[in-house]
Parts: C-alpha cells; sequence; structure tokens
C-alpha cells in the first residue's frame, strides 16, 4: 500500500472563521476506499451552513462535498474502478447492510450518516490531518482539495463526453433535487410549487419537468435564481420581496394551492409556507437542511381537516451508484440540463471568495476549479 501524501486544501479551522487554503496530509486509501483526484468541486448552501456553525460538523473541516475527477489510486477490494477512470464524487456512502440500507432507504444509511457527524471512518480514524491531528472531510468527502480519499460507493464512474464541471454537481445538487421530485407523489399532470431556487430548487424544478407536471411556479427573492427558474421549466417566478408567496400561488392554481409544494431553502417558515401552499390534500416536502434545532409550526386542524401530508426528502432518495447513471442518460438526451446551472469558477486559492459570493449572492451552482491539476481539466467542454 502505498504511502499518505501531501495535498493542498481549502479548510475551515472552526466556525465563523476564514476559510484557510493550506497543506494537509491525506491518508492512502484504505479497504473499500478510492483516492480521486479533484477537476472540479460544487460550492453548496450546506458548505455555507458548516461556515456559520448552522450545521454543526466538526472542525477543523475541509468543506465540499460533491466533485468530480480523476481515480488515482484503488484501496484493496475495489473493483469496479481503476486509476485514469473519470468519476464523480457524492457524500452518502451507503453501506449496502444496515437496516436502511436492506430495507431501501441507503440515503437514510446508519453508517453513513453517521460518519458525516463524526467526520470519521466507522473504525474511528480519519482520512486526514493538520498539524498532526485529526482533519475531518465533510461527509466522507471534502472535495474542495487537490485530491480526497473515498468510499468507492460514493464513486461513480462518467461517460468521455461529460465534462467535469457538470458531473460535479451531480454530486449533491442534481442528485437532491431531481431525486426529491421524481419520488414525490408528483403525477403527470400535476401542479407543482418550489421555494427557493438555489442549487437544489433549480433541480427539484427539472424533476417536475421531467416528471410531467403542467405548472410549475418558482419563488426566490433572487432575479438570477428567478431566470435561471423559468430556464430550468418553471411556467411562473415568483419574486416573495415584491409580492405575497401564498397569495400568488394561490391566484395561480384557482386558490386551490399546488399538488405538491416543495421547500428547497432549509428555513422553518419556508416549509410551513409550502404547507399552506399545498391544495386540500396535497404534500408539502422538506428538502432543504434546517439548522438541528429549528422546529416548524403548522396548522395542525388541516392534518386532518385537509388531509394534507407534510414530508421530508434526504438527498432525495439517492443512491448514487443507482441514480447517476439514470441522470446521465437524461442528460444525453437532453432531459436534464447541467451546463446552464453552472455560474462562477473559482481557483481552490480563491475558495473563500466563493463562499462569500454563496453567502451574499446566491445564484445557481458555482464551482472550485483545479487548473494546476496534472490531469488538464476539460471544462472547456461546457458548451457540450
Ligand atoms: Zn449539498
Ligand atoms: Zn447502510
Amino acid at each position: 500500500m502505498s504511502a499518505s501524501r501531501l495535498i493542498r486544501a481549502a479548510i475551515l479551522p472552526d466556525y465563523d472563521q476564514p476559510i484557510e487554503v493550506t497543506t494537509v496530509t491525506l491518508d492512502a486509501p484504505q479497504h473499500g476506499e478510492v483516492l480521486v483526484r479533484l477537476v472540479a468541486a460544487g460550492v453548496c448552501h450546506s458548505d455555507g451552513h458548516v461556515v456559520t456553525g448552522h450545521l454543526p460538523l466538526p472542525t477543523p473541516i475541509v468543506l465540499g462535498h460533491e466533485g468530480a475527477g480523476v481515480v488515482e489510486e484503488v484501496g484493496i477490494g475495489v473493483t469496479h474502478l481503476r486509476p485514469g477512470d473519470r468519476v464523480m464524487v457524492s457524500w452518502i456512502p451507503a453501506c449496502g447492510h444496515c437496516w436502511w440500507c436492506v430495507n431501501g432507504q441507503p440515503e437514510l444509511c446508519e453508517q453513513a450518516n453517521t460518519s458525516a457527524v463524526t467526520g470519521e471512518r466507522p473504525d474511528g480514524s480519519t482520512r486526514l490531518h493538520w498539524h498532526g491531528a485529526p482533519l475531518y472531510p465533510f461527509s466522507s468527502a471534502g472535495t474542495w482539495a487537490e485530491a480526497a480519499v473515498v468510499p468507492a460507493t460514493s464513486v461513480v464512474p462518467i461517460p468521455d463526453q461529460l465534462p467535469y464541471a457538470e458531473a460535479a454537481l451531480l454530486g449533491c445538487a442534481v442528485q437532491t433535487g431531481v431525486g426529491a421530485a421524481l419520488r414525490s407523489p408528483l403525477r403527470p399532470g400535476d401542479t407543482v410549487a418550489v421555494i427557493g431556487c438555489g442549487g437544489v430548487g433549480l433541480n427539484i424544478i427539472q424533476g417536475s419537468r421531467i416528471r410531467g407536471a403542467s405548472t410549475i411556479l418558482a419563488v426566490d427573492p433572487s432575479a438570477e435564481n428567478r431566470e435561471l427558474a423559468l430556464i430550468m421549466g418553471a411556467h411562473h417566478a415568483i419574486n416573495p420581496s415584491q409580492e405575497d408567496a401564498l397569495t400568488a400561488i394561490l391566484d395561480l392554481t384557482a386558490d386551490r394551492g399546488v399538488d405538491v409544494a416543495f421547500e428547497a431553502v432549509g428555513q422553518p417558515e419556508l416549509i410551513a409556507l409550502a404547507f399552506a401552499a399545498a391544495r386540500r390534500g396535497g404534500t408539502a416536502i422538506a428538502v432543504g437542511v434546517p439548522t438541528p434545532n429549528a422546529t416548524v409550526s403548522v396548522n395542525a386542524f388541516a392534518f386532518a381537516s385537509q388531509e394534507k401530508t407534510l414530508t421530508g426528502s434526504w438527498f432525495g432518495g439517492s443512491y448514487a451508484p443507482r441514480d447517476v447513471p439514470r441522470l446521465i442518460a437524461l442528460w444525453e438526451r437532453q432531459q436534464l440540463q447541467l451546463t446552464s446551472l453552472i455560474r462562477r469558477q473559482y481557483p481552490l486559492d480563491a475558495a473563500g471568495e466563493a463562499l462569500y459570493q454563496l453567502l451574499h449572492h446566491p445564484a445557481g451552482r458555482n464551482l472550485i476549479t483545479f487548473p494546476s491539476s496534472p490531469i488538464p481539466p476539460d471544462i472547456s467542454e461546457k458548451g457540450a
């Protein structure tokens, strides 16, 4: 087995501290693990939630939980990947044998979700070190780094024609958003509201379009996100800074409300808005990640008298080895847009700026890219 190596990574030393781009130690892949040299990594709102401490993951932490790159080394027991493979990297490496994995909900995998909270392997070790102490990757990924050692189930091969930048988005935003829509009770012809149109919300819109929704209403205060929402397939874009979102949704649905309302921000009052926006007998789905102690208040009478359902969706119910090939097939048939989701690209040294943009001017999906990688990035192909 090869030795550990020094890599550059963007780390958050502690909550509310500036990002530090520095040299850290990355262990060689162990049994069932893969070392991926990153070419592109996504900037997700969940990364911002770690910085503010709203998502209290252990620090110091290497942020980033979606990416794409090239396999450089595989650990013992990995038979479906080999060095040189082009791959995407995801963030819930389902173990395949816990109760939830066996019973068809791999997104709730006990081992993967525990590792996300502890930042450790199941045996308690860490893959990264800084100043001789443990350094934790965001949800067994940590893609804001030149390379990452990840469980092989987080890694899915991608075809040559899929550029790394687009492939990176499959790791979190696309699986979460499209999966939430495809696994919802949404039926062809239904009406949909999507509250919050960032990386995940835009993909809920895409999933709803793919599923055959007749009317998709997008709600977001950002003009850039509303414009993107229309490109992704929304029929109306509502600016909640200028008009009451619930009134607008009712006006556009003959005062009934929508069949399915999605919340993609993680704010309790917006989850309550989704519940209110669902028609009698309709469904509201919380997809955004709230802070751990947040509680949501909804009208209890509506549960019984209006037969409403309020439910959650974690990671879109996705399992990367199963769902990423399906999403790539949709992209190949031009049913799934990836390139138009991408806004800005930052070098690793500008990771702090990428976070600032995320927190203050969120729009579409931004990326960290690695032009210094010895493997030539092919993001110039992104018009493909
Ligand atoms: Zn994410
Ligand atoms: Zn499991």
